[in-house]
């Protein structure tokens, strides 16, 4: 009769077959009362799953990420209940977890409208008070079939009807509504305390836009309403950070139709921060010993031959152009080009390492209904460079990268870190020997440096293993901006070389890194993480002069020069408009200083300061405010 272990290394035997919430009831009352589900040998089963063996049994509650899946993917069962019993002829189609919530397909004559999820959203809640026992139940494929087919569901007939002959199909009832799911689901409705419907949208039946239109109405769902209530402020604020809007707003940037969809125009004032960001990554780089190259933006197909990009990377790139009987490819990457310069000389051991920095720039297909502002684009520049080096400095390079990494992501105000280590995949290119040193160095380095990380086993691409660095935003969102990849394949494949100390030819270790990633997307980041209100030494206006009457203009021309002079970017605003309308304007426009000027001020030879934050400082001579900016900006922000 079963034993069996739980994760804290206990074991509870039985003397009859149990089922996973006996042994929570075994347990506990509070867990029997808590447990959604359960894992048996790894696998996530329902409460009611029956142990009849010896098995490894962990008890799934609302605390496990797993638990809050199986609760949203209940809510979209209870979402297409609800919708089922309002609107008896929509059908229902498919209905998965996503990130923080959940969606489900329906075909109906019409679109959903805002009132419409409101009765839903009231239905779902009467659903999940009236706590209706989730049943499942297994039907053969073909029974199954029929079974939906009478229902009217044609959409699910035809899903179960491309699942392999022969197979058992579960399915999950709930009160009248029954669906096809492969589950595990909550023991009952009442275990789904804290939801939302967000929207509605179209969506092709299979993605496939020859297909039919569905509704897609999404929700989200959490073990309880603090947490629920605490995402949906954390939406509300992502939408008042829009970096699309802020970009319009402040004249940043825009994607122009007319153009096509997904290339950036950078405005002026965007331009401007982008200089910044670009001037502090060249000036960081080179005190870290790098280099930098210029390659261009076209190449001879054969080269992407020879990389293998035209093979594995195709889908990725666009067609090439035809010229003089040669085929020049867009470049998707840089990398090629950097290894044409490596070759075109011979590099002796004590060359190494080489690091090699350029702004590519690169184009990438991407579908249009993919595309989103500044953080899904095709055209787009890569802060990227490559480190040419031996096996014996991997640990050494991989420490610098990281030590950069950080330094840069800092200064902008990024001081919270996701780091991924990946490993070697199944289908690999390397001996085993090269997978496993290089894996070493890049664990040592993290943790010569401190850095917790997680390990995704198996994660790496086929060429090498590497290392991704998450930020978290001011809102507590993650984006993925660095990698630090190694590559054994580019190497083989360019048959790069260097001679060793014993005269021998060997085959360099080429490193990849990005650490911004791409800087439009890196852009959009800043963007929404400072909702627009950039630190002094990134502001693309970072004073504005006001005058009060037209009495003030040549001073106010004045201190205009002078603060230029500094290097610093003024506006001046010489309308003539009530100065406190003028103040509104600026403001608006997140102007970090505005000096406003009148008669007592150019008596005096001072400016008068305030924040745009609304804090009045003073009165102050030029040098005083100098000397407050100068601190400010080198402390960036920080
Ligand atoms: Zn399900
Ligand atoms: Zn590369």
């Amino acid at each position: 009769m079963p034993s069996v272990s739980l994760p804290d290394g206990s074991s509870r035997h039985f003397d009859a077959p149990v089922s996973v919430l006996d042994v929570a009831r075994d347990i506990g009352p509070g867990l029997a009362k808590a447990a959604l589900a359960g894992k048996v040998d790894g696998r996530l089963v329902d409460v009611r799953h029956e142990i009849a063996e010896d098995t490894d049994l962990a008890i799934v509650t609302d605390r496990d990420p797993e638990g809050v899946e199986i609760i949203r993917h209940s809510a979209a069962h209870l979402l297409a209940q609800a919708v089922k019993d309002l609107f008896p002829t929509a059908q229902v189609t498919i209905g998965p977890v996503i990130e923080n919530g959940f969606y489900y397909d329906f075909a109906f004559e019409r679109a959903f409208t805002p009132d419409d999820l409101e009765r839903i959203e009231k239905r779902m809640r009467e659903l999940a008070k009236a706590d209706l026992p989730v049943e499942r139940s297994v039907m053969e494929r073909d029974e199954a079939v029929e079974y939906f087919r009478d229902m009217g569901e044609e959409y699910k007939a035809e899903i179960i009807a491309s699942i392999p002959e022969g197979q058992d199909i579960s399915l999950y009832r709930q009160g009248e509504f029954v669906d096809l799911c492969r589950g595990p689901h909550i023991p009952s409705t009442g275990r789904i305390k804290a939801f939302k419907l967000t929207k509605v949208a179209g969506a092709y039946w299979r993605g496939d836009s020859d297909n039919e239109m569905l509704q897609r109405i999404y929700g989200t769902a959490w073990p309880n309403k603090e947490q629920l209530n605490a995402y949906l402020e954390q939406l509300r604020e992502a939408e008042r950070r829009d970096h699309r809007r802020i970009g319009t707003e402040l004249d940043l940037f825009s994607i122009q139709e007319d153009a096509g969809g997904g290339l950036v125009f950078w405005h002026p004032k965007g331009a401007r921060i982008r200089r910044v960001i670009e001037n502090f990554w060249f000036e960081l780089h080179e005190r870290a010993g790098y280099d930098f190259v210029v390659t261009p933006h076209i190449a001879n197909l054969e080269l992407w031959k020879t990389s293998g990009h035209a093979d594995f990377y195709s889908e990725s790139m666009y067609e090439p152009m035809e010229d003089d009987n040669q085929s020049f490819q867009l470049k998707p990457m840089n990398c090629p080009f950097h290894v044409l310069v490596y070759k075109d000389r011979l590099h002796s051991y004590r060359d190494l390492p080489l690091r090699w920095g350029e702004m590519g720039t690169v184009y990438r297909r991407e579908m249009s209904g993919a595309l989103h502002g500044l953080m899904r684009v095709r055209g787009f520049t890569q802060d990227d460079a490559h480190i040419f080096c031996r096996e014996d400095q991997i640990e050494s390079e991989i420490i610098g990268v990281l030590e950069l990494t950080l330094e840069l992501l800092e200064a902008f105000g990024f001081n919270n870190f996701d780091i991924n280590l990946s490993t070697k995949p199944e289908d690999s290119v390397g001996s085993d020997a090269i997978w496993e040193h290089a894996t070493d160095s890049l664990r040592s380095a993290l943790e010569k440096k401190g850095l917790e990380y997680t390990l995704d086993e198996g994660g790496g691409a086929f060429y090498g293993p590497k290392i991704d660095i998450k930020i978290r935003d001011a809102i507590g969102r993650q984006w993925q901006c660095s990698t630090v990849q190694l590559d054994f394949n580019l190497p083989e494949r360019f048959d790069m070389e260097y001679v060793s100390e014993s005269n021998e030819r060997k085959r360099p270790i080429m490193i990849h890194r990005a650490l911004f990633g791409s800087l439009e997307r890196f852009f959009g980041v800043l963007i929404e993480h400072y909702a627009g209100l950039f630190p002094l030494w990134l502001a693309p206006v970072q004073l504005a002069i006001l005058t009060i009457t037209e009495r003030q203009d040549s001073y106010a021309r004045e201190v205009l020069a002078a603060l230029r002079k500094k290097g610093l970017r003024v506006d001046i605003d010489l309308r003539n408009e009530k100065i406190g309308f003028k103040i509104r304007e600026h403001t608006i426009k997140r102007v970090p200083y505005l000096l406003v000027l009148g008669d007592r001020e150019m008596d005096t030879n001072t400016v008068a300061v305030r924040t745009r934050s609304g804090e009045d400082l003073g009165s102050m001579g030029l040098d005083a405010l100098l000397s407050r900016l100068d601190a400010e900006i080198a402390s960036r922000g920080n």
